[in-house]
C-alpha cells in the first residue's frame, strides 16, 4: 500500500538535528587568516561532534546543546568562556542561557566572572533553582554551591582579545562597540529523537562593554528560545537590537501562529531587526526536522548535522545562504 503524504514526510524527516553558530560579523574571505579559519573550523567540528554524539545515542536535545556549547566555551577562538572579549575595565563578564522546548523551562546567567562553563551555570539555574535568571556575584556563588568548576577571571582572557580592547580604546571613532572586532558568540539548537527541541547561547558580550551591560544572549525570547510547538532559536549580533525585536520568540511566534517555515520566519525577523539597525544572525531548528539560518552580516560561523548524514560547516555569506 503506498504511504500517505503525511507518512512519507515523517519517514523522510531526520530523527535528530543540530545547528550551531560561532558568531556573526564582518567575516569575509579577505579578512580571515588561514590560521583563524582552520582554528574556527576545528572548533565548530569538535562542537558538532560532541552534540551529535549525544543525539545519535538517543540522548536529549538539552544535553546535546550543552555539550556543543561547552566545547566552544573552552576554545579561545570564540567569544564565550575562554577567549571572551574584555570589558572596558579589562575583565571578562559572561552571559549564557539555555531553554528546554518540552516544558519551556529556562535558565540564564548574566555578568558572571568565575564559572568556567557559563552554560552549565544557566542549566543549573533552570534545574536547581526556582529562578530563571541570576546575575553577577550571586550567580557565580550559586554555581559554586552547585559544584560547578570555578576559575580565576584571568583564565578567560587571551592576548588577542586584549589587543582588540586596546585597539578599541585607542580609536575613539569606533564608538560604543565595533562590529569589526569580530563577534564570536556561540549558540546551539537541536531536535532529539523524541521530538523535543532545545536552545543555548553563550557569550562574553561586546568588546569594551561597560556598566554591567547585558546583551540579548541570556535574555529568554531575545537571543535564546525553545518551544516544541514551534522551534528553537539562538542568535548572535548587536544584542540591543535583538532585545528590542524579541528576535528568538518572534521567530517561534511566526512559526506557531502563521505556520511559516523556519527559514521564512527567520528571514522576516532578521529583516525587521535590520530595519531597526541591528546586524547579526540566527540559527533555527524544529520538530519538522527543518534546519535554517539567516544573517544580514557578510558571514556567520555556522555548522549543522543531522541523522540523515548531513554535515556542513560554513563561514561566508556566499556559502550555503
Ligand atoms: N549578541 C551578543 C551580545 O550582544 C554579541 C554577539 O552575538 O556577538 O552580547
Amino acid at each position: 500500500m503506498p504511504l500517505s503524504a503525511h507518512a512519507q514526510e515523517a519517514a523522510q524527516r531526520p530523527k535528530w538535528t543540530l545547528v550551531i553558530h560561532g558568531g556573526a560579523g564582518i567575516i569575509e574571505k579577505s579578512r580571515v587568516t588561514p590560521e583563524q579559519e582552520a582554528g574556527v573550523r576545528a572548533g565548530l567540528e569538535a562542537a558538532l561532534e560532541a552534540g551529535s554524539k549525544v543525539l545519535a545515542a538517543g540522548g536529549d536535545s538539552l544535553d546535546a546543546v550543552q555539550a556543543a556549547i561547552q566545547v566552544l566555551e573552552d576554545d579561545p577562538h570564540f567569544n564565550a568562556g575562554r577567549g571572551a572579549v574584555f570589558t572596558w575595565e579589562g575583565k571578562n563578564e559572561l552571559d549564557s542561557a539555555i531553554m528546554d522546548g518540552r516544558t519551556r523551562a529556562a535558565g540564564a546567567v548574566a555578568g558572571i566572572t568565575t564559572t568556567r562553563h557559563p552554560v552549565a551555570a544557566a542549566r543549573a539555574v533552570m534545574e536547581k533553582s526556582p529562578h530563571v535568571m541570576l546575575a553577577g556575584a550571586g550567580a557565580d556563588q550559586f554555581a559554586r554551591e552547585q559544584g560547578l568548576e570555578q576559575v580565576d577571571n584571568s583564565w578567560f582572557g587571551t592576548p588577542e582579545r586584549r589587543r582588540q580592547l586596546d585597539k578599541m580604546k585607542a580609536n575613539s571613532k569606533l564608538g560604543w562597540f565595533d562590529v569589526d572586532l569580530k563577534y564570536g558568540t556561540v549558540g546551539a539548537v537541536a531536535l532529539d529523537e523524541k521530538g523535543h527541541v532545545a536552545a543555548a547561547t553563550s557569550t562574553g558580550g561586546l568588546t569594551g562593554k561597560r556598566w554591567g551591560r547585558i546583551g540579548d544572549s541570556p535574555i529568554i525570547g531575545a537571543g535564546t528560545y525553545a518551544d516544541d510547538r514551534a522551534c528553537a532559536v539562538s542568535a548572535t549580533g548587536s544584542g540591543e537590537y535583538f532585545i528590542r525585536e524579541g528576535v528568538a520568540h518572534e521567530i517561534c511566534a511566526r512559526v506557531r501562529f502563521k505556520g511559516e517555515t523556519l527559514k521564512a520566519a527567520a528571514d522576516t525577523v532578521m529583516a525587521e531587526t535590520q530595519a531597526l539597525g541591528g546586524t547579526g544572525g540566527v540559527i533555527v531548528t524544529g520538530p519538522t526536522g527543518e534546519m535554517a539560518w539567516s544573517f544580514n552580516t557578510p558571514g556567520m560561523y555556522r555548522a549543522r548535522a543531522s541523522s540523515s548524514g548531513e554535515r556542513l560547516v560554513a563561514f561566508y555569506g556566499e556559502d550555503h545562504p
